[in-house]
Formats: structure tokens, sequence, C-alpha cells
């Protein structure tokens, strides 16, 4: 049964390894459900890494080990009788570069996760899926009239709202974003930025941004993450956006919300 609304998810204690390489140290973050939770931190403190630990991409990587316990909404995402694709579906994931499937049509690459939700949709269930995800994703406007062209024909910023168009189209409960705005023109970050802010509610997201007023206008809450000198990556501090910005409580934190690294 997909699709039953925004969870929590609560990481306990990840620690992550690349063969023997320790890149987490027991992180703990609790994602409240609708809400959009920011992960920031300089380049190579483990915010990817650590994403793809919650929707089981970590362990697809070879020489890849992982240690603590994902949950949602209190069910263990890794528990051994739950499958793969059940975490695929329930907590999508959006890149920094956008992957549309190119010479796929743009409804094609709408409608391209649905099998995953192991439901056999009508041809007037997707037209209707299609438009709803389209519009959610802020693209409906300027696709409408060419649906059957291909994805690859699209702008940058077109191809990731596509991207997230085609992640909503199997109802996610979480939606996972590593620097989804990395990649486009201001008017198309946006155009994203714009859409997360809509799916608040709806999906819980976790994005991780570099993007500092990005993270201010788009987040509730706030993790900061760093690695020192060789060291696997933390939370040296999280909160309310607000607070994180505004009282940062570790020095270390507040030079890096202000630029000073
Ligand atoms: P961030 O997203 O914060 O920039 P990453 O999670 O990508 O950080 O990387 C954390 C650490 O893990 C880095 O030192 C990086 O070099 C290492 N790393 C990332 N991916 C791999 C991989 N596939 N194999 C080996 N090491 C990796
Ligand atoms: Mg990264």
């Amino acid at each position: 049964m997909p699709g039953t609304g925004p969870a929590e998810l609560e990481a306990s204690a990840v620690s992550a390894w690349f063969g023997s390489r320790k890149v987490l140290d027991r992180v703990s973050l609790t994602m409240p459900a609708g809400r959009v939770t920011a992960l920031i931190g300089p380049s190579g403190c483990g915010k990817s890494t650590f994403l793809r630990t919650l929707n089981r991409m970590h362990e697809l990587i070879p020489g890849a080990a992982l240690a603590g316990e994902v949950l949602l909404d209190g069910e263990d995402v890794y528990a051994p009788g739950r499958r793969l694709t059940e975490a695929r579906r329930d907590i999508g994931m959006v890149f920094q570069k956008p992957n549309p499937f190119p010479a796929m049509s743009i409804y094609d690459n709408v409608v391209a996760g649905l099998k995953l939700t192991g439901v056999r949709a009508s041809r007037s269930t997707k037209d209707r899926l299609v438009e709803e995800c389209l519009t959610r994703a802020g693209l409906w406007k300027e696709v409408r009239d060419r649906l059957r062209q291909p994805g690859g024909a699209l702008s940058g910023g077109q191809q990731q709202r596509l991207c997230i168009a085609r992640s909503l189209a199997v109802r996610p409960r979480v939606l996972l974003m590593d620097e989804p705005c990395s990649a486009l023109d201001p008017t198309s970050t946006r155009r994203v930025e714009e859409t997360i802010q809509e799916l608040a509610g709806e999906v819980t997201v976790v994005i991780v941004t570099h993007n500092m007023q990005q993270a201010a206008r788009v987040s509730d809450r706030c993790a900061f993450f760093l690695a020192e000198q060789g060291t696997p990556g933390v939370i040296v501090e999280h909160g309310p956006t607000e607070a994180v910005f505004n009282r940062p409580q570790d020095q270390r934190t507040a030079d890096y919300v202000n630029g000073r690294f």
C-alpha cells in the first residue's frame, strides 16, 4: 500500500565505512514528518553518505559498511524482512545532476517508477498522475503540450523538476535531495525551492545544500556536519534552522554559517 503521508525519519548512531575508512561516526538525527531538514557542512564531511544510508543506497556500494539504525515512523528500514524496493519507494531521492531517462518521453519519465508500487495504473490514472506530479514540481505549464518529447530535450532546470515529478509519482513518504540546485541557474533554483516549500506538510524533505540562504529559506531544521582532520563526519549541531543560524552554540557552526570556512 504505497503512500500513507509524510513519515518521520530517525537515524540513530549511524556509522559508515568505505573499506576500512570510517566516514561517519554515530550520527543521530530526527527528521520530523512533513518538515524540511537541511544538511549543511563542508565537502567531504559525509552528507551524501548519510543520505544514502537513509534509503539503503549505501549498501549497494562495493566495500561499503554500515552500523546503526534508521527508522521510518518507528519501523526499521533495514529490517531483514523489508525489501529494498520498499525502502526505495517510501524514500525517494533526487540527485545533484538531473538524471531523467533522456530518450524516454516526459510522460513516461514521470510514470517510470510506478512498477515499484506494485500497482497497475490505468491510462486515465496515469494521465491524472502525470499532470498532478508535474504541477507539484512546477513544470506542468511548461511541458503540457509536449509530453511526448524526450526528457533529455528539456533544459537542466526542467530536467531536475522532471526528476522531482518522477520521484513524487510513487508517493514517497520522504524525499532526499542531494544538492538539487547546484547545477541549476537562479530561475530554476527558485522554482525548485518553491516546489520544496509546497511539498512541506505532504512529504518529509531532507536536503543537502551548500547554499546557506537556501537552507535558511526552505528548511525548518538544520544539521551541521563536520569531519575534522581526517576524522569521520559527525553532526556538530542541529536544531531549528533559525536557532542554528542566529544563535549557534558551537563556534565551528558560527564560523561555517557565516562563511568563514
Ligand atoms: P559530502 O557529501 O559531505 O561532500 P561524502 O559523503 O560524499 O561527503 O563523502 C564522505 C567521505 O567519504 C569523503 O572523504 C569521500 O571521499 C568518501 N567517499 C564518498 N564516496 C565514496 C566511495 N564511493 N568510495 C570511497 N570513498 C568515498
Ligand atoms: Mg555530497
